[in-house]
């Protein structure tokens, strides 16, 4: 992918600060990081979106985060550690080559949980049913 700017981290042609490196996933500090030691892990072979991942290869992947999440916990003194993916324009992926994000959280440092209250969530049991209707077809 000769457009794809994490392909170009992979390939050493952009610079970044790398925190682990090997065969298969390379892991990086976000550029624009939402706390310190915010760091992005991503396989080196390019998909767009972790959905086109084969199983084998995001085993290895969340086996690679989850050697790194708490060493990079650990390297910052955080609490705790978000480990999300942004998966499609409206859930605010900007970057088509998939990587995972580890983000160090630290008590009261400002980010709000996104759980919300209110009477939109009264329609659970629907949302379950075509939720399982979807898995089932
Ligand atoms: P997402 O919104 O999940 O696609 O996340 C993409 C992330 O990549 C953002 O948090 C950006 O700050 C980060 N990013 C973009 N370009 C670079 C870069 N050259 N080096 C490190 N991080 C980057
Ligand atoms: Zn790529």
């Amino acid at each position: 992918m000769a457009e794809c700017i994490f392909c170009k981290i992979i390939n050493k042609e952009l610079p970044s600060h790398v925190v682990f490196e090997d065969d298969q996933v390379i892991a990086f500090l976000d550029i624009h990081p939402v706390n310190p030691g915010h760091v992005l892990v991503v396989p080196k072979v390019h998909s767009d979106n972790f959905l086109e991942m084969s199983n084998e290869d995001l085993n290895e992947l969340m086996k690679k985060v989850k050697q790194i999440a708490p060493a990079v916990q650990k390297s910052v003194k955080a609490e705790a550690c978000n480990i999300m993916i942004n998966s499609g324009r409206a859930a605010g992926q900007l970057v088509y080559h998939t990587h995972i994000h580890i983000i160090p959280r630290f008590p009261a440092d400002g980010h709000k949980h996104w759980h919300r209250e209110g009477d939109e969530l009264d329609n659970l049991p629907q949302i379950a049913d075509k939720a399982r209707e979807a898995l089932n077809s």
